[in-house]
C-alpha cells in the first residue's frame, strides 16, 4: 500500500510525526549519520557558528531531539571561556549560560540525556532538558538570545504557529536560526538527489532500522516543504528582519537566519 500521506488530516499529523520519531529515537544519530554521509555534522557545525555563542547567553534549541545542536553550543561556549581565562567571571558566566533543548518527543530527550553524559556534559546545570511543542511554547516572552530548529521545522502541523513563538520568545537583537533539508535545483545533481531520497533512502531505512516507510515519510516530507525563497517570507512575515539564508551543497540544506528589531 501507499504511504498516501496527503490523506493524512492536519490533526493526525502530529500523532503521525510522533509515532515516526519514537519509532526511530534509538537508531536516530546512527541514521543520520548513514543517509548524509556524516554530512549534518558539517551542516550543524555551521548552523552553530552562525548563531556565534557566547558565555551567558540563554538559547533555546526547538526539535532540540538528541542534543546535538544544544551540545555544539556549549562546547563553543566552553572553548570561547577557556580563551577567556577569566576564573571569577568564568563560574559566574557558568551559572547564567543556559541551553534549553525543546522535544516534543521525551523518547529523544531520553538518548539525548544519556548522550550527555558521555560527553562530560550530564552534570552542567546549564543544560535543560524540556518536553514541549513548538507551536506553543512554555517559555516567556522576550526571553532567549538565540532560537535555533534543525531538521524540525518541516515536520511540525503549522510552519507560522512556529515562526510566531519563536518571535515571541527572542528579545529584541536575538537572532533565529533554522537548518532544513530543502530544494535543490542544480540540474543533473537534482536528479541525483532525487533518486538518492526516493530509492536509497527508503532502502537504508527498511535496511539500517527496519523502518521503510518512516524514512518514506520524511522523503515526501523533504518534498513538501516550502522552498529557500517562500520559506524565507514566511519568517519575514512572522516579523523578522534581515532574513537570508545559504544553501549547503547546492541546496540539499538551507540554512535561513533572522533578526528580532
Ligand atoms: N534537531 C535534532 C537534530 O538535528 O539532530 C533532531 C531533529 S529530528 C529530525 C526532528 C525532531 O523534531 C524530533 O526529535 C521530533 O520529536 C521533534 N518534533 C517534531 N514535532 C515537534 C514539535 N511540534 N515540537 C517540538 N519538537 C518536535
Amino acid at each position: 500500500t501507499s504511504f498516501g500521506f496527503k490523506e493524512v488530516r492536519e490533526e493526525e499529523k502530529g500523532q503521525l510525526v510522533g509515532n515516526v520519531f519514537s519509532s526511530v529515537a534509538s537508531n536516530y544519530d546512527l541514521m543520520n549519520d548513514f543517509m548524509s554521509g556524516g554530512l549534518h555534522r558539517l551542516w550543524k557545525d555551521r548552523l552553530v557558528s552562525k548563531l556565534n555563542p557566547f558565555p551567558g547567553m540563554k538559547h533555546l534549541d526547538v526539535a532540540g531531539g538528541t542534543g546535538d545542536v544544544a551540545f555544539r553550543i556549549l562546547e563553543t561556549i566552553n572553548s570561547v571561556k577557556r580563551r577567556a581565562m577569566q576564573d571569577v567571571l568564568e563560574d559566574k558566566l557558568q551559572e547564567e549560560t543556559q541551553i534549553y533543548v525543546c522535544d516534543i518527543n521525551p523518547n529523544m530527550l531520553n538518548v539525548g540525556k544519556k548522550r550527555a553524559q558521555e560527553r562530560g556534559l550530564g552534570g552542567y546545570q546549564s543544560l535543560e532538558w524540556v518536553e514541549g511543542d513548538a507551536e506553543a511554547l512554555n517559555f516567556e516572552d522576550d526571553s532567549m538570545d538565540g532560537y535555533t530548529i534543525a531538521f524540525g521545522i518541516r515536520n511540525v502541523t503549522h510552519i507560522e504557529k512556529v515562526l510566531a513563538e519563536a518571535y515571541r520568545v527572542l528579545r529584541w537583537g536575538g537572532r533565529f536560526l533554522c537548518l532544513e533539508l530543502s530544494h535543490v535545483e542544480v540540474p543533473v545533481f537534482k536528479q541525483f538527489y532525487d533518486y538518492y531520497s526516493f530509492s536509497v533512502i527508503p532502502a537504508l531505512g527498511e535496511l539500517v532500522a527496519g523502518d521503510r516507510e518512516s524514512y518514506q515519510y520524511l522523503v515526501e516530507s523533504i518534498r513538501r516543504f516550502p522552498s529557500q525563497e517562500k520559506f524565507a517570507s514566511m519568517i519575514a512575515d512572522a516579523g523578522f528582519q534581515k532574513v537570508e539564508y545559504e544553501n549547503l551543497v547546492g541546496g540539499v540544506v538551507a540554512i535561513h537566519s533572522g533578526l528580532k528589531f
